[in-house]
């Protein structure tokens, strides 16, 4: 587990941290180093600081009861989660400002799934881009900070337009926060024009502001805001929103992943494919490019099937998946259509020798081969491409018989027109 993120996890209680350490190390597959003093824990943090992702600290210690360690853990800037025994007000004052990720209470009856929940999160929030919008120096960078806090990767802007340039930049931005009063342009502006290319599904909006116009919230939303916290907030409140709205998002990639791709090779099912490839075309028409359909077909793999047996040849199946889209990284939607059969439907400028990249696919594959224990497999792809600009099924169509005709005439082979079925392109 070399690779694995390290938790530091300091709790006095022998039960308890055991029960922790099995569940970090179970759940998440995270190293877990654990120390059972303040002392031990300060010994720990001076020598290896760099190597712990996140803290996970029991506030109380016998060598230092009033949360020493997690003033220690923190001015050396490693981002804390505290276990505490309960609720209690002063307490959570002190806690929010020591900007720790989260506090968990000891005696809630899920506090370890919450603590599993928060450290999955913190894995996760730091390949998630974020970006805190508001005029407002102190409260950007406020917001800004708490998101921080979480791991999340920041950037801020100061009004709409500064927005969309972070945007136009980073345009894998998750989760946008917002202000909606601020100059040149206002975050209702922002808003619209976020959603013109971004749906709710793929870019999170949180609207946020003072009280005073009570139709706010609802504008907000009725823009195209995902969510709304009023200004002032609880941190908690804060936290528990933005949480929602990223893990909604990831939910629905989640779901889109399972039902567009094939989990044998990771490419696109047919289902992908008929849903996107006519935009995929009228994308094309407008701006001009040429396009082109494919179907590609592996050669005699029943043969592979009888003779290595079925799990090897799902590894062939997944080798010959790979070249396939590594043969088209962009521009390109490449599908398995079904068995062993793939469907690549390109777009190029006119320049491009499309037919030599079907070619070059061809040829990688041939010359590639696939070991499975102990065997050494082979195989060839048959393709059959149509670029004459007809509508899609014609082009399906056409492609499927160039294929037919590429088997007919000795496999192996890219066919792309009738009139030289014969020819090895
Ligand atoms: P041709 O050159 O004419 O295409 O011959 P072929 O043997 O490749 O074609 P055929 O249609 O006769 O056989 C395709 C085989 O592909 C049969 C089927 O069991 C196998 N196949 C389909 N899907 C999978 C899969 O997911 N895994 C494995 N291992 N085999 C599969
Ligand atoms: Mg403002
Ligand atoms: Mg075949």
């Amino acid at each position: 587990m070399a690779d694995s993120p390290t938790v530091l996890l300091v709790e006095d209680s022998k039960f308890f941290a055991s029960m922790l350490h099995r569940r970090i190390r179970e759940d998440l597959d995270f190293n877990v180093e654990w120390k059972a003093t303040y002392a031990d824990a300060v010994a720990a943090i001076d020598c290896c600081q760099d190597d712990y992702l996140v803290a996970v600290l029991d506030v109380t210690l016998p060598d230092a009861p009033n949360g020493e360690i997690v003033e220690y853990a923190l001015k050396k800037g490693i981002p804390s989660i505290l276990f505490t025994a309960g609720f209690d007000s002063a307490i959570r004052s002190q806690f929010i400002t020591w900007n720790i990720v989260d506090y968990i209470l000891k005696d809630s009856g899920d506090c370890v799934d919450t603590l599993i929940h928060t450290l999955t999160r913190i894995r996760k929030n730091r390949d998630i881009k974020t970006l805190v919008v508001d005029d407002s120096k102190p409260i950007r960078e406020a917001v800004a900070q708490l998101l921080g806090t979480q791991l999340y990767q920041v950037f801020t802007a100061s009004d709409g337009e500064e927005a969309l340039h972070v945007l136009e930049e980073h345009p894998d931005i998750m989760l946008v926060v917002t202000d909606y009063d601020m100059p040149n342009m206002d975050g209702f502006e922002l808003i619209r024009r976020i959603r013109e290319r971004y749906s709710k599904n793929d870019l999170a909006i949180i609207g946020m502001s003072a009280g005073g116009e009570e139709l706010l919230s609802a504008k907000l939303i009725k823009t195209g805001a995902n969510d709304f916290v009023p200004k002032p907030f609880q941190v908690e409140e804060f936290h528990c929103r933005v949480g929602h709205s990223i893990e909604m998002l990831e939910n629905i990639a989640l779901i889109r992943d399972l039902s567009y791709k094939d989990p044998l090779t990771r490419l696109y099912n047919r289902r992908y494919f008929f849903e996107n490839a006519e935009p995929f075309i009228s994308h094309a028409q407008k701006h001009g490019n040429r396009y082109c359909v494919a179907m590609l077909d592996i050669d005699h793999f029943k043969n592979v099937n009888d003779t290595y047996g079925h799990d090897a040849g799902d590894e062939v199946l997944k080798n010959v998946s790979a070249l396939i889209a590594q043969g088209f990284p962009e521009r390109a939607i490449v599908t398995r259509f079904g068995g062993e059969e793939f469907c690549v439907l390109t777009a190029h400028d006119e320049s491009e020798d499309i037919l030599g990249k079907f070619e070059a696919v061809r040829a990688t594959v041939e010359a590639t081969s696939v070991t499975v224990n102990g065997s050494t497999i082979e195989v060839t792809i048959s393709t059959g491409l149509c670029c004459e600009p007809e509508n899609l099924e014609a082009m399906l169509k056409l492609s499927d018989s160039r294929l037919y005709a590429a088997k007919e005439s000795g496999r192996n082979r890219v066919v792309a027109s009738p009139a030289s079925p014969n020819v090895r392109s």
